[in-house]
Parts: structure tokens; C-alpha cells; sequence
């Protein structure tokens, strides 16, 4: 007897979800744990995630986050974070996708059936209102803000002050009459706090007086302050965290690290400000956002967190670095005016995350770095897109 194999219609092709193996891997890995079959250790290396990650993991899941601001470079890696570590719950991504906020950020999770992205603005408070209760939201977290300080210099500050401010104010608002918000976290600067000195011996604690000394960081102020009278005055659950500067991968090359890397591929000169000589202190992303999840899941309702990675650079540092790691020469360094209101340092204490929740940052400046920069090599394009769509900007950039 002879058989015809006819051909499929359409061939079937199956892309690889790395999004669903790694979620498998790691729910065996926590199983197998919890079972007492492994050790933490052992099963932190079955999942591919440090041990406090995986152990943070045990926290209630099967929740919806939302993510405010999700599409920019903090919120965008808080997402992934997310939806990697915990199997069960889901993300609904509220962004108004300004100039910042990009898309393809979100492309290795928009085939998830965990996660859902609204076009919106936080002053929209109805539309917020709607989500969190057609959505049941339990989880809020904020990252919707105008974060560049020089823009907020050189544009003007409404913006600053539309979205900082009275966007905080809306997302307050929608959340105050939910029945169902166990926690809206909001995510906070170190530049509240004003400058230290260069030579100081000090850090700022959760507990000093907030003295912000440009646009931005008053406006920031400002939003901070809105979310503590809600706390003392409806008894809203949230948490406020100040966070010193951040780098990884998905970050505006607005802002220093993506620039240098941008300026140095295409052979032009790295403007650097005064002497360089201002110093932050550089957290990798993925730290920070293992700090927000804690915090997120078991922050104490009213209570302000700093996370911080004690790893002070001057810029002049940060761009040799960067210039060692790409290979290229320190004459492409340039020295420029500074800027008004540079503050010289920030620095933060971590004491209370690290005594209440066993949180530490996990990733070195020198490994941090260097993903970093091989990170934006391999993106390229990406951040030849996000500087195109910053065309107002470019002349002071
Ligand atoms: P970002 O500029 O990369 O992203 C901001 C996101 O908010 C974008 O996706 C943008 O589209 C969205 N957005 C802006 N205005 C909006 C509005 N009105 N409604 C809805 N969405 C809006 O910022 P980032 O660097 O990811 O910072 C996130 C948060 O973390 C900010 O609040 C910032 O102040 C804070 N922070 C950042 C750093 C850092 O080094 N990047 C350090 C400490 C704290």
C-alpha cells in the first residue's frame, strides 16, 4: 500500500519561549527546595538566580502588579524581573510612552499572557481608576516621572511638575477608594537630599531634610511629600524608596553611560562637565530592582527605604572606564562648562533595607559595567532609535 505524504499547509514552527523555560526551570528549582530535596544553594543554581532572589520568591505571588512608567529604563527592567521570578503573577504596564518611554523595551515579554500594556498618563485619574478595578490590581508601583535633570534645566520644568507632581497626585487619588491595594510603592531619588560635600564623611539617611537644588529633584520632592500626607492622612499603604543613579541595560542615551558608549561608537568626543570630578554612587538595575520587590512585597506601610550600592565614581571615572572597556583613547575626552545646579555628591546609607530585609546589592560596579557597556554594543540600533526620537533635546545633550 502506497501513502501520500502531503505537505502541511503551513509549517509549523515553534520559537523557542526562553520566557517559559526559564519560569519552568525556576518553579522546579523553588519546588525541589521547599520540598527540602536541594539546598538554597543548589537550587539557586538549578534556576540561574542568587539565592535571595530565589528565596524572596517564597512571598505571596499570583498578583497583579502595576507597573507605572513601565516602559522606561528602571520600570522596563522592574517588568522582566517580575514576570522571570515569579511564575504566577501578572503585570499590567501603564505608560504614556513620552520621548523616554519606548515599546521595545517591553519586547522579550509582550507574548507573555502574564503581562498587558495601557497607553496612559498618570494624570489620568479615571483611566487609573478603571484599570486598578477592572484589572484587580493589588500591587502599585511608580516609575512614571520626567527623570533628566538637565532637561528640566534647559526645556523648562512643567513637565516636571505635571508629571511629578500632579501625576502623583492623580495615581494617589485612583488608589485611595480601591478596596483591594495591599502596597503602592513609589520609586524616589537620592537628589531629594541636595549635595555633599566631595571630601564629606557622610551619607544621607532616609530621615534628612530634603534640600533639592534643580527642577527635577523638587519636583521629585514634591511627589514624595504628597505620598507620606496620604499615608498620615487616608492611611494608604505605601512604601517611598530613594535610590542613588542607575545603569544597564534599556537606558535613555540621554543620560551619561548610554551617551559615552553612543558618542565613542560613532567616533565623536565625550563632553564631560567641569573637571569631572562630581561624584554618584552607581547601582546596577537588576540590584535595584531586587531591592523594590522586597519592598514591594514587605515594605512597612509609611515607611521611606534608601538603596544605594556604595560604589562612589567621579564621572571622570565612570567615562574612563568606559573608554577602557571599548577600547578607545582618553583624547576623546572633552572638558565643558558645567551645568547650573550639579550638585558634587550623593551618597546614601543602606542600613535599614539591609537590617530589616538582608537586602545587598550583588553586583559589582567592574561586572556591572562592563554587561553594561558589551549590553549597548550588541543594541546599537536601539540606541540610535531612542536618541532619534530626542531631537529637541540633542543641542545640549
Ligand atoms: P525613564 O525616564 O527612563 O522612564 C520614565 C517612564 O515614565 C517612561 O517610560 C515614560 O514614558 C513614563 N512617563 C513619563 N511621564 C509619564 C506620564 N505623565 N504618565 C505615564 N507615564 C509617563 O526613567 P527611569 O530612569 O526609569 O526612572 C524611573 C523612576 O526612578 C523615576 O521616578 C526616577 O525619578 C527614579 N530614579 C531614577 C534613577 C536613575 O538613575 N535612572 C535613580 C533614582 C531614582
Amino acid at each position: 500500500m502506497a501513502f501520500e505524504i502531503a505537505p502541511l499547509k503551513q509549517p509549523i514552527v515553534t520559537p523557542p519561549n526562553t520566557d517559559d523555560n526559564n519560569t519552568k526551570r525556576r518553579s522546579i528549582a523553588k519546588k525541589l527546595y521547599q520540598k527540602g530535596a536541594i539546598t538554597l544553594q543548589d537550587a539557586s543554581i538549578l534556576a540561574g538566580v542568587d539565592p535571595t532572589q530565589l528565596k524572596n520568591s517564597e512571598a505571596k505571588t499570583g498578583s497583579t502588579i502595576l507597573v507605572c512608567g513601565g516602559a522606561g529604563f528602571i520600570g522596563s527592567n522592574f517588568v522582566r524581573y517580575i514576570l522571570d521570578t515569579y511564575p504566577d503573577d501578572k503585570v499590567v504596564v501603564y505608560d504614556a510612552l513620552t520621548y523616554a518611554g519606548n515599546i521595545d523595551n517591553l519586547k522579550s515579554v509582550s507574548t507573555s499572557k502574564r503581562y498587558s500594556f495601557c497607553k496612559g498618563d498618570i494624570t489620568d485619574r479615571e483611566r487609573l481608576k478603571e484599570i486598578i478595578q477592572k484589572q484587580n490590581v493589588e500591587y502599585i508601583i511608580n516609575f512614571a516621572a520626567e527623570s533628566h535633570v538637565t532637561r528640566s534645566l534647559f526645556l523648562g520644568a512643567e513637565e516636571f511638575v505635571k508629571t511629578n507632581v500632579v501625576g502623583v497626585h492623580s495615581l494617589l487619588e485612583a488608589t485611595r477608594f480601591s478596596q483591594h491595594i495591599k502596597k503602592f510603592l513609589h520609586i524616589s531619588t537620592d537628589e531629594v537630599y541636595g549635595s555633599l560635600g566631595l571630601n564629606e564623611d557622610r551619607k544621607f539617611f532616609e530621615h534628612d531634610p530634603f534640600q533639592p537644588n534643580v527642577p527635577y529633584s523638587a519636583t521629585k520632592a514634591g511627589g514624595d511629600l504628597l505620598v507620606r500626607a496620604w499615608y498620615q492622612s487616608y492611611n494608604l499603604p505605601v512604601v517611598v524608596t530613594h535610590c542613588t543613579n542607575n545603569y544597564g541595560p534599556f537606558q535613555h542615551p540621554e543620560k551619561l553611560i548610554p551617551n559615552v558608549v553612543r558618542r565613542l561608537a560613532n567616533n565623536e568626543k565625550v563632553q564631560v562637565h567641569g573637571q569631572g570630578h562630581h561624584v554618584r554612587d552607581w547601582i546596577f538595575v537588576e540590584d535595584h530592582c531586587r531591592a523594590l520587590d522586597i519592598l514591594l512585597r514587605q515594605g512597612k506601610h509609611g515607611e521611606v527605604y534608601s538603596i544605594a550600592s556604595n560604589s562612589e565614581k567621579s564621572t571622570l571615572e565612570v567615562v574612563r572606564t568606559i573608554i577602557n572597556l571599548m577600547g578607545k583613547s582618553e583624547d576623546a575626552i572633552e572638558f565643558i562648562k558645567d551645568r547650573p545646579g550639579n550638585d558634587l555628591r550623593y551618597a546614601l546609607h543602606t542600613n535599614k533595607i539591609k537590617e530589616e530585609f538582608g537586602w545587598e546589592p550583588q553586583v559589582s560596579f567592574d561586572q556591572g559595567i562592563e554587561r553594561t557597556v558589551e549590553w549597548y554594543k550588541q543594541n546599537i540600533d536601539w540606541v540610535a532609535k531612542s536618541w532619534a526620537n530626542n531631537q529637541e533635546f540633542m543641542k545640549y545633550a
